[in-house]
């Protein structure tokens, strides 16, 4: 049973408070997506934006003196967050993608060559694949995946013959954000680095939901988005272990991100500034620290605790549905992430149709392809909870399904 003040939480956020055009409530059950924001994330832009911005690492004026020092602090609340050694490796980007994209760009054209593997998983999102296709195709590499188990979890027993000396860098999703599976990262880490590859870790759906140590984990990158854990849009963060980040060649060119420039060559910044090329989104970056800052008061465990009792209860209620199937793991073992298919019934159907009753849910692939493939199915339905989820909210989307049901039955 979960221990958070849910009630008091959700005075928090602004925009959980409103109803559609016939008077229902919002219940607001994407997520995964993106969350919402408190007021204290949506008080800090405004405040930026009245009375601190100014371009960053830019000139010496107060005003830009004041707004480098805001987001430095964002940096190092980061830091602190994810548990990494040093604000060196704490790059802001613009997402997970981008992140993900730095990597494999940077790091892998100068690590891969033909003949070398790149080790991903089935449970994969697009945004964890496609860099890596592009990188296998710049280099000649072979794309090489860990298969997923009947109940959603990832095959370890494969691992000791997809790994080889060949393999260069494994990259997983800590959490799924189809099936919800709590992947064992360290686990994988360990036997990846036995072989001496480099790992990079997906944390999209994890940061945002459980406390997480890049440290313990020994990941060698972690790439997360602030737009899902009560942050901004636009702005992510990408850690890397420092010598790794200090070896690796600039990703973007342009102003920040260099030490001296010559008519026909230039030099690079050093670490973090290497990497952030051209103006950050500023306010969008300091505004992480009050999204980290609320995350760290209602406490992380408290969190993953309350959305896996919703996700419990959410089994339950829509378990004895006729025809409906859950993906994933039971819920046990996984993160505040339901997803299912109700035999005859198009998941986009059942979405517009809980949309009618003022719930908001994901339908479609969710970015998964492969995964989808696997499963034998073209489309889910997936409902993720966050802290301000209520059991209320879940029983409303299990009366709505049923009702779904029964009007297409
Ligand atoms: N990986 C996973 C597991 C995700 O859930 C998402 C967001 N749907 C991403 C990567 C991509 O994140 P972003 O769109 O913020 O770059």
């Amino acid at each position: 049973e979960s221990q958070l003040d849910v009630a008091r939480i959700r005075t928090d956020f602004p925009i959980l408070h409103q109803n559609d055009d016939e008077g229902q409530p919002l219940v607001y059950l994407d997520n995964a997506a993106s969350s919402q924001r408190p007021q204290s994330v949506i008080d800090c832009l405004s405040d930026v934006y009245q009375r601190y911005y100014a371009n960053v690492h830019r000139g010496g004026h107060r005003l830009s003196s004041e707004s480098t020092e805001l987001y430095e602090a964002s940096r190092r609340a980061a830091q602190r967050f994810i548990g990494a050694r040093s604000d060196n490796e704490v790059i802001f980007t613009s997402g997970t993608t981008m992140g993900i994209n730095l990597v494999a760009r940077s790091w892998g054209d100068a690590n891969l060559a033909a003949g070398d593997e790149i080790l991903l998983t089935e449970m994969e999102h697009h945004s964890n694949l496609v860099p890596w296709h592009q990188l296998a195709e710049r280099t000649g590499a072979t794309i090489r995946a860990i298969p997923v188990t009947g109940e959603g979890l990832l095959d370890l027993d494969y691992l000791p013959r997809l790994l080889s000396e060949r393999t260069k860098i494994v990259a997983l999703c800590a959490v799924s954000n189809v099936l919800g599976t709590i992947n064992p990262v360290e686990q994988v880490v360990e036997a990846a680095h036995a072989v001496g590859a480099k790992v990079l870790v997906d944390a999209a759906q994890a940061v945002p939901h459980e406390a997480i140590d890049v440290t313990k984990w020994d990941a060698d990158f972690v790439a997360f988005s602030a737009h899902k854990m009560l942050g901004p849009s636009g702005v992510g963060i990408l850690y890397g272990k420092e010598e790794l980040l200090d070896a690796m060649p600039p990703f973007l060119g342009g102003g920040s991100m260099i030490d001296h420039v010559a008519i026909d060559h230039f030099t690079p910044a050093m670490l973090p500034s290497k990497f952030e090329a051209g103006t950050p989104p500023i306010a969008d970056a300091i505004a992480l620290k009050p999204a980290i800052e609320y995350l760290e008061k209602v406490g992380l465990s408290q969190i993953l605790q309350h959305e896996q009792s919703l996700a419990a209860y959410a089994h339950d209620l829509l378990a004895s549905i006729p025809g409906l199937r859950f993906l994933g793991p039971s819920v046990t073992e996984k993160a505040g992430i339901v997803s299912f298919t109700i035999d005859g019934l198009a998941a986009s159907d059942v979405a517009a149709f809980v949309d009618g009753h003022g719930i908001a849910v994901r339908e479609g692939h969710h970015c998964t392809l492969p995964l989808h493939k696997k499963l034998g199915i073209s489309a889910s339905v997936r409902a993720s909870f966050y802290l301000y989820n209520t059991r209320e909210e879940v029983q409303k989307l299990a009366d709505s399904v049923k009702t779904t049901v029964a009007f297409f039955g």
